[in-house]
């Protein structure tokens, strides 16, 4: 006979609020004729018994699938004598493809894989970029991997490793698009598929592509290392669709949304409704590309800027990405190497200097990032710089010195 749906009193709170709720799925499918019916009743069952005791029941264990030392993340219930149905839960991660790109046929496939061994219950994404698979006893968790294998997948990254990343629809779709995300995510990650695979690193480390400043991977505060597109030399600005879009939209509201909103000031509206751009001013923080998008256009010269270190929440508090290669071309292979390659270097010095759950950013607050920078080999650049200093306190020891190296090098420059 089949089980009863279990009351819910507190779980069903959650569903009176003016967004779609997680509860309401998981009843979807609990009443569903579906053979995991019963194992999202207990489910259930589980979480109103967590939400009445104000207590998490699951713990971590072993299981794998054959090959790898990642990629299942395995939930056994503490209460399985009362929730037997969902006494196993385990999440399979399984890496998507860069930018998202899915035909509605192999989503449908993907859903297919789950309902025959798993839950039912899918997540587009998890927040390191995983297809998660969630809820799957033991024994079905290899003959899953094995369809979604011959499906062309392979299984994402989880525990102290490389995960699985996250690249931004991009290149593919998008005019903001600085490089080719999908081609930077996919060579960096076949260079580190044995860190995905079988990692061995103090803890975790994540990578975001994204193509320009709006930063659609939320690179900047959640990625150990963040691409963010970006361009070296001036925008490219159609002065005659500019012309257009003020003739549209009056030269007030140009003033107020588009000039007066430029955080550093470096844009200016000429008599004659054509846009001046002071482009050594300009911080690339695409908001007049955002909101005239016909006119406005990144330059020509594009490439990305490497940051490091950020993640939401560390140990040390929350922390955005630091700026440590201000611009890197990316146009031909050589250059896409030359940024596998930085990566490389950056998890090598990760792996060799962290200390155990030790994340980057924690990495770089601890060593310093002097350290770090000559660790993986980059140059101190200015344009690292988000201010000059206004703390007017300085070591003078030393400056004697420094002046007579100046003076000499005058000297000699002279002559
Ligand atoms: Fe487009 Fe930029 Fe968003 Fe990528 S981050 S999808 S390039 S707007
Ligand atoms: Fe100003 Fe940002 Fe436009 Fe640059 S991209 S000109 S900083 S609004």
């Amino acid at each position: 006979m089949a089980k009863q749906m279990p009351k819910t009193p507190l779980l069903d709170q959650l569903e009176t609020g003016p967004w779609p709720s997680f509860v309401t799925g998981l009843k979807r499918l609990a009443k569903s004729d579906k053979g995991y019916a019963d194992m999202m009743k207990d489910l259930l069952g589980q979480l109103e018994h967590s939400y009445e005791t104000r207590k998490g029941y699951w713990k971590g264990g072993t299981v794998g699938v054959f090959g790898y030392g990642a990629g299942v993340i395995p939930r056994f219930s503490e209460v399985a004598d009362k929730y037997p149905e969902s006494k196993e839960f385990h999440t399979i991660r399984i890496m998507p493809p860069a930018g998202m790109h899915y035909t509605t046929d192999l989503l449908r496939k993907l859903c297919d894989i789950w309902e025959r061994h798993g839950s039912g219950l899918i997540a587009f994404h998890g927040q390191s970029g995983d297809i998660m698979f969630q809820g799957s006893t033991t024994d079905n968790i290899q003959p899953a991997f094995d369809e979604l294998n011959e499906l062309g997948f392979d299984l994402g990254g989880a525990g102290a490793g490389v995960r699985t990343s996250v690249s931004c629809v991009g290149a593919a779709r998008c005019e903001q698009s600085c490089y080719d995300e999908a081609k930077a995510m996919r060579m960096s990650l076949n260079a580190m598929v044995d860190d995905i695979h079988r990692p061995s690193l103090p803890y975790k480390f994540k990578m975001k592509f994204a193509g320009c400043a709006n930063d659609c991977a939320n690179a900047i505060h959640r990625a150990d290392m963040a691409i963010i597109g970006t361009w070296k030399d001036d925008m490219q600005v159609d002065q005659k669709a500019f012309q257009q879009i003020v003739k549209e939209r009056g030269r007030k509201e140009i003033i107020d949304q588009v000039i007066r909103m430029c955080p550093t000031e470096a844009l200016s509206l000429n008599d004659d409704d054509t846009l001046e751009v002071d482009n050594k001013s300009c911080v690339r923080c695409m908001h007049c590309l955002n909101v005239c998008t016909k006119a406005l256009k990144p330059g020509k010269e594009r490439g990305a800027a490497i940051l490091v270190g950020g993640k939401r929440t560390l140990k040390i508090g929350d922390q955005m990405g630091t700026v440590v290669v201000p611009f890197m071309k990316l146009e031909n292979d050589e250059d896409y190497e030359g940024l596998v390659e930085l990566a490389r270097n950056m998890l090598d010095f990760f792996a060799e200097n962290a200390l155990e759950h030790e994340r980057t950013g924690e990495m770089i607050e601890r060593i310093g990032l002097s350290n770090f920078l000559e660790g993986v080999g980059l140059e101190l650049d200015l344009n690292m710089i988000a201010a000059p200093r206004s703390n007017s306190y300085v070591r003078m020891d030393g400056w004697d010195e420094e002046v007579k190296k100046w003076n000499a090098r005058s000297k000699s420059a002279a002559e």
